[in-house]
């Protein structure tokens, strides 16, 4: 059997994915006076290989807030994109930090290409895999090239960072817009090319995009405790940031109430991490199921035809969904959206058809801040569910 030789400092990583002996002499002659001996010495691998797990904070500490922890669930169920609008203080930040701990486990070979983006980005700690799926949080002043890859030697960008895991952007409509219009690739195609002259290098950039944001600059539009301060057109060219091609890739939108409006809801804990990431890993292995031979892993990535066709869609969902369709004007794209939710919120109530329930559900994290306040959007769901 051949043996692998290679700098001491690079032992561990190799030893993540090497199925033949390791060599690790200091240096040249050291390998020369082996290689005269006609034996080389294996090397020592002092760690198994695995960064310690990082303990994420808990989603019980979110106490109310129970359709925004819902909206957490269904996107780690069904690896959608999910946008967060509140105003400050509503826990935006503190719901996205915790979608980790709901997160189903990362297989070997998801571990492995994380940690080899890392490992390019020369982002390894002592050369150890990641021992979860990533969760990175670039502030809103990043480059594009930072967040999408690029540089004269072509690096990884925060999306590839991400690649398995999460990337949360704050205050997203912040964001410079072409940096956000370049996240339109990597979005569709789960890869991003960078182009130089002479080399064009592609990184793998799969990732769960969670993006949150004010409702309006003052930050307390449909508010009850503040007034929002902001005109009609302040509001309309904040909200014109998010460009229709983002909206469509992010399938779960949610509102999430102020601070004052949330402390009358419940003042129990929440439901804890654990039991909720039961759920998810239970929908996500009926996804595995379902897509087995279509080489996509989750209903995020599910085309909409193949759901309308494939998906267990029952025909009185279909009409509610056609009925909402012409009610609210939804397009082709934000149609086969709620399907795709619809087909998670079935998943997650261990469902293999698609029912009315899951619709109605579905139909609540359309997005709002294009469409005018969201309560509209609940209100006019809501008369649809008595007509
Ligand atoms: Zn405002």
């Amino acid at each position: 059997m051949p043996t692998l030789v290679i700098p001491p400092a690079n032992v561990t990583e190799a030893s993540l994915v090497a199925r033949v002996p390791l060599s690790a002499p200091e240096t040249l002659l050291e390998l020369v006076s082996w290689l005269v001996d006609g034996k080389l010495h294996a090397a020592r691998c002092e760690s198994n290989g695995h960064a310690e797990p990082i303990e994420h904070p808990d989603l019980s500490d979110v106490i109310g807030q129970e359709t925004a922890r819902r909206a957490m669930e269904i996107a780690a169920a069904g690896g959608h994109n999910a946008l967060l609008i509140g105003p400050p203080g509503a826990g935006k930040t503190m719901l996205a930090r915790r979608l980790p701990s709901i997160l189903p486990s990362p297989s070997e070979e998801e571990i492995l290409e994380a940690t080899a983006i890392h490992s390019v980005a020369g982002m390894l700690a002592h050369g150890r895999a990641l021992a979860e799926r990533p969760f990175r949080a670039p502030h809103h002043s990043i480059s594009t090239a930072g967040l999408v890859g690029g540089g004269s030697t072509p690096r990884p960008g925060e999306v590839s960072l991400a690649h398995h895991g999460v990337l949360f952007l704050d205050e997203l409509l912040e964001f410079p817009r072409h940096a956000l219009e370049a996240m339109r690739q990597p979005l569709e195609d789960g890869r991003v090319v960078v182009a130089r002259a002479g080399a064009t290098v592609g990184f793998p950039a799969r990732f769960t995009l969670v993006g949150a944001t004010n409702p309006c600059p003052c930050g307390h539009a449909g508010d009850v405790a503040h007034p929002c301060t902001c005109s009609a057109v302040d509001v309309q060219r904040y909200r014109s940031r998010l460009s229709g091609p983002l909206i469509d890739r992010i399938d779960v939108h949610v509102t999430l109430q102020g601070v004052a409006l949330a402390k009358l809801g419940s003042r129990e804990p929440g439901e804890s991490s654990a039991s909720v990431r039961a759920r998810v890993e239970r929908a996500r292995s009926r996804q595995r199921l379902r897509y087995r031979r279509l080489g996509i892993r989750s209903n995020a990535e599910a085309g909409g035809r193949w759901l309308d066709l494939n998906g267990g869609i029952q025909p009185d969902a279909r009409g509610l969904l056609a009925t909402a369709a012409e009610k609210l004007g939804l397009s082709a794209r934000a149609y086969h959206r709620v399907m795709r939710v619809s087909r998670t919120i079935a998943d997650l109530d261990d469902s293999e058809v698609v029912g009315t329930a899951h619709v109605g559900e579905a139909l609540r994290y359309r997005p709002s801040m294009a469409e005018g306040d969201a309560r509209n959007g609940v209100a006019a769901v809501a008369k649809l569910g008595n007509t």
